[in-house]
């Protein structure tokens, strides 16, 4: 049988225990050659290698250049310091006011549910964040629970991480309940990735779940890349739009990778074609070991401006920065 075909069979559970982690079995995968490998990388002991076998599958062979792989390869650039870059660019640290929450704009706040990712993005923002200090055991929910019960401003409630749906149903079937108790909370958001990396996550049990009738449940999806998408992909956002989930994407500009006004339409048309609104466009958060993928302010602005001759405008997203201390997003342009 295929390795695709065994991949379908599976669960989703299987296909993430399958996660390559190794560089040197990336590159033999890839048919990349290994002197390309950035050897005793340091970074890699802080943030480790993380790509999900069904987003290798859309990798081209042979192409070191390939715009997945490049989100996911550790290159030597990370060890490398840059003024202006930090731990902690959004200084999260400042809107933690209990354990396992952010609550940094009005009528939000965002809950880090769990550290775990399918896969690691060599630019996140989160990839030194102190995830020991904000993962609350159950009891310590309690308190960060009765935090947004408190603060009836609260209406909506993000689900963040780390990756959400890496949790599995019970836990997130168990965050939905406690939160049903809330009467003010009336819309839950995921941000996620994993219907993108591993489709087969998107269980009937899972848009069971989701579609839970208490609340309007929205999941804004993480695609950078037209060429992230297969039919499995499309298969899963098909499962949760019927389930009556709203599906939004967010995307980063990232040097070498999107930031082209063909990457970027082919991106907008894929995610509608799949059912998904384009949203924001966000320009790189100044994290330490990322700088080598930031896009200028003015490069960013005149690819929107030509996005915007070439597209309907419901599929050009919002060109966004998000500044630490701001109210909300600022938006560029
Ligand atoms: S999936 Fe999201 S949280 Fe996880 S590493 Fe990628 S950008 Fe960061």
């Amino acid at each position: 049988m295929s390795h695709l075909a065994l991949q379908q069979q599976s669960s989703w559970q299987e296909v993430l225990a399958s996660t390559i982690t190794d560089t040197a079995e990336l590159c033999r995968l890839l048919d990349l050659d290994l002197a390309c490998l950035p050897e005793g990388h340091p970074m890699l002991q802080q943030f480790p290698l993380r790509v999900p076998t069904p987003y290798l599958g859309r990798m081209e062979k042979g192409n070191p250049f390939d715009p997945l792989l490049m989100q996911v390869f550790p290159a030597h650039a990370e060890s490398l310091e840059h003024p202006g870059y930090s731990a902690d660019p959004l200084q999260e640290s400042a809107a933690n006011p209990k354990p396992g929450i952010l609550h940094k704009y009005e009528g939000r706040a965002l809950l880090l549910v769990t550290s775990s990712c399918a896969i690691h993005c060599r630019y996140c923002f989160r990839r030194h964040f102190p995830y020991q200090d904000n993962l609350p055991g159950k009891q310590h929910w309690q308190e960060s629970l009765a935090y947004l019960a408190e603060d009836k401003s609260i209406s909506e409630v993000i689900f963040s991480g780390g990756d959400p749906l890496s949790l599995p149903d019970k836990y997130l079937d168990w965050f939905f309940e406690e939160l049903a108790k809330i009467p003010h909370i009336h819309r839950i958001r995921l941000h996620t990735r994993l219907p993108i990396m591993i489709p087969q996550r998107i269980t009937s049990a899972l848009c069971q779940l989701l579609a839970n009738p208490r609340f309007q449940t929205i999941l804004v999806l993480h695609s950078n890349h037209a060429q992230e998408f297969d039919q499995e992909v499309d298969r899963a956002c098909e499962s949760l739009r019927k389930a009556g989930i709203v599906l939004l994407n967010q995307s980063v500009l990232l040097k070498g990778i999107n930031d082209s006004c063909e990457a970027l339409k082919a991106l907008s048309e894929r995610l509608f074609q799949a059912g998904i609104l384009p949203y924001y466009l966000h320009l790189l958060d100044r994290v330490s070991g990322a700088a080598h993928f930031e896009v200028s302010e003015e490069k960013a602005r005149a690819l929107v401006a030509a996005l915007q001759k070439s597209l309907s405008g419901y599929l050009v997203p919002k060109l966004v920065r998000e500044n630490p201390g701001e109210s909300s997003k600022t938006p560029i342009g």
